[in-house]
């Protein structure tokens, strides 16, 4: 029996073991296919469309492995796209998947880079649908941000922290870049128009006659004389040499054009027409390259660090959600506006409830709430602009220089109602004041065929077409014999140098050939012009007038340069003319 029993024991074993030998056969078979691969070891190319045009993806891999990435994608502007491309490039391999988010701020060039990655990976065997499981995904943990002493810390990365960087290092000094969003730009990378300059030798070069004056009384104007007179006069005075500085990094701000609110045609865009803020980030973050300046990405910062009633650092958060501190000599605040932020809008101005952003998600305000924390005071902060020509579904922002060009509008029943050119909180209110808050923007094929930013618009599909007048108003639902005498008579206005109807000034383009074009428009939080109360040299002042010791402030947390009304190319001005400040200032009063 015992016997037997071991005798059975025994067989059950060897069944077993055989059982085990079939299971790891099973597993070897397995194992025996992945020997063949994940993929077939070469190089392949897969193609999509992005923000801008054709996306190349050449992706490389052995039989298991994706090894490299090279994404080509002339269209998508440096510093949005090309900064969500090292992003995901980076972390499809880190990960070896393709269950990877969109960059927030890039989704349109994510979303084709995505794409295209996954189409190489198609040719080369694999399988897609386990590459976009998540559970497939390897973890990959970004190493802890250890604390970092620095001279100046700049926090924020668009227009006004870049150029604040620039000028802080080029003074000598160590500067590193906090950027809570996983890509460089903020607001900026938004800017679609250009920057105004008065006096200019490419104004001159036109025939155009400007002075600081002309400039200064415009912007008073627009503002409701609401403005500060001495950040006004400073930010003339300076904006010259502002542009001349971008202009020798390569940004080709040489092309002047009018927008609304403007005596004169001064605001200096790229000579294609292209959107003037990608430019203006790809130059500054190239040069920040050359100066060897750190941009440190998915890293906020929370508080101010005080020591003696002086700042001296930042508590902030990297990306794995853990604390770290940046010792600092000087901390420059240029975080921008709070556009994004619905309920800090809400409580400064419960009238805008509800009102979409033109505004990237970054745009919260943190820089005035963290301020107001060491003592800041405020200026203007319920001054807040909303942008007349947004679309209506999403907030996406149609460049002013639109109608500066020649675009106008028409309300639902085909007629026009405002001088186009007026400024934009009165555009705003008169379109809001129309069946339904909305326009239509009308443009025709030769305006898009000399803009950049309109071609961008047509072709991503914010405009209806027609052929005539009569079926762009039969697609766009209008009636087309009204819509057709309005056209008439703007034709009619324009030849004859005379807006008879609204007194529009600017008459550039008779609108007569076809095809034409439709983009529906509404109001949107734009710009906050409010912010933190600053003296010319970016120092933040406190309730008593004084400032802050160690505290410097530049760009859209900042109030006064814009007044009650901020006229389009004023911004990018503000930004470059007094984040150079900042960055200066900070570098020159280090001990
Ligand atoms: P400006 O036009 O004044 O330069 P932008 O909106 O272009 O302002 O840029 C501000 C930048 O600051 C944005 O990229 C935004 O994401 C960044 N930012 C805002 N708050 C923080 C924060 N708490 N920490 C780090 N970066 C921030």
């Amino acid at each position: 029996m015992k016997k037997k029993g071991w005798l059975t024991l025994i067989l059950i074993g060897i069944f077993m073991l055989v059982m085990a030998g079939c299971s790891s056969n099973g597993d070897s078979k397995k194992t025996a296919g992945e020997a063949e691969g994940k993929y077939t070891p070469g190089t392949y190319e897969g193609v999509s469309t992005g923000h801008g045009g054709e996306i190349k993806a050449t992706v490389t891999v052995s039989k298991d492995k994706i090894e490299s990435i090279e994404i080509s994608a002339e269209g998508e502007t440096g510093s949005i796209g090309g900064g969500a491309t090292d992003q995901l490039t980076e972390e499809i391999i880190a990960t070896q998947s393709l269950a990877v988010d969109v960059v927030s701020g890039a989704s349109e060039s994510s979303a084709g880079i995505i794409e295209a990655v996954t189409l190489a990976l198609e040719k080369a065997g694999a399988d897609i649908d386990a590459l976009k499981d998540p559970a497939n995904k390897l973890v990959v943990k970004n190493e802890k941000q250890e604390d970092i002493t620095v001279d100046v810390a700049v926090v924020g990365s668009g227009g006004a922290g870049l150029s604040a960087a620039v000028k802080a290092k080029e003074a000598g000094k160590s500067v590193v870049i906090l950027e809570k969003m996983p890509i460089i730009g903020g607001n900026t990378n938004r800017a679609t128009g250009g920057m105004n300059v008065a006096g200019t030798e490419y104004q001159k070069a036109q025939g155009i006659e400007d002075s600081k004056e002309v400039w200064y009384a415009d912007t008073m104007k627009g503002g409701k004389n609401l403005n500060d007179p001495e950040l006004l006069q400073t930010l003339v005075d300076n904006a010259p040499d502002a542009l001349k500085w971008l202009n020798d990094m390569g940004a080709d701000l040489t092309r002047v054009t009018l927008s609304g609110g403007q005596t004169n045609a001064r605001i200096h865009t790229p000579a294609d027409g292209s959107p003037v803020g990608p430019v203006i980030v790809d130059v500054l973050s190239k040069k920040l390259e050359e100066l060897d300046v750190k941009i440190l990405l998915n890293t906020k910062a929370e508080k101010l660090i005080e020591k003696d009633g002086a700042v001296v650092g930042i508590e902030a958060v990297d990306k794995n959600g853990e604390s770290f501190k940046v010792n600092a000599k000087a901390v420059v605040l240029a975080t921008g506006g709070f556009g994004a932020n619905s309920k800090m809008v809400e409580e400064y101005r419960p009238d805008l409830k509800g009102f979409y952003t033109t505004n990237h998600d970054g745009a919260t305000g943190d820089g005035i709430v963290m301020a107001q924390e060491v003592g800041a005071d405020l200026m203007q902060i319920d001054q807040i602009q909303i942008h007349p020509t947004t679309d209506p579904k999403t907030g996406y922002l149609f460049t002013e220089g639109l109608r500066g060009d020649g675009a106008i509008l028409v309300n639902k029943e085909a007629k026009r109602f405002t001088d186009e050119l007026l400024t934009r909180d009165v555009v705003s209110q008169n379109i809001l004041n129309q069946k339904d808050g909305i326009a239509y923007l009308i443009v025709n094929q030769e305006m898009a065929d000399e803009n950049n930013s309109l071609a961008g618009y047509i072709e991503n599909g914010y405009a209806t077409k027609g052929e005539d007048i009569a079926s762009l108003a039969k697609e766009v639902g209008l009636d087309a014999t009204t819509l057709e005498d309005t056209m008439a008579k703007y034709t009619g206005f324009v030849k004859n140098g005379k807006d008879e109807e609204f007194g529009r000034v600017h008459l550039t383009q008779t609108l007569e050939n076809g095809p034409f074009y439709a983009i529906p428009v509404t109001p949107s939080i734009h710009h906050t012009m409010g912010g933190l109360k600053v003296d010319t040299k970016t120092h933040v002042l406190n309730k008593e007038g004084q400032p802050i010791a160690g505290l410097y402030a530049a760009g859209e947390l900042t109030g006064g340069v814009h007044g009650g009304n901020r006229i389009g190319g004023n911004a990018v001005a503000d930004i470059i003319v007094f984040g150079r400040i900042a960055g200066q200032t900070a570098a020159s009063e280090i001990k």
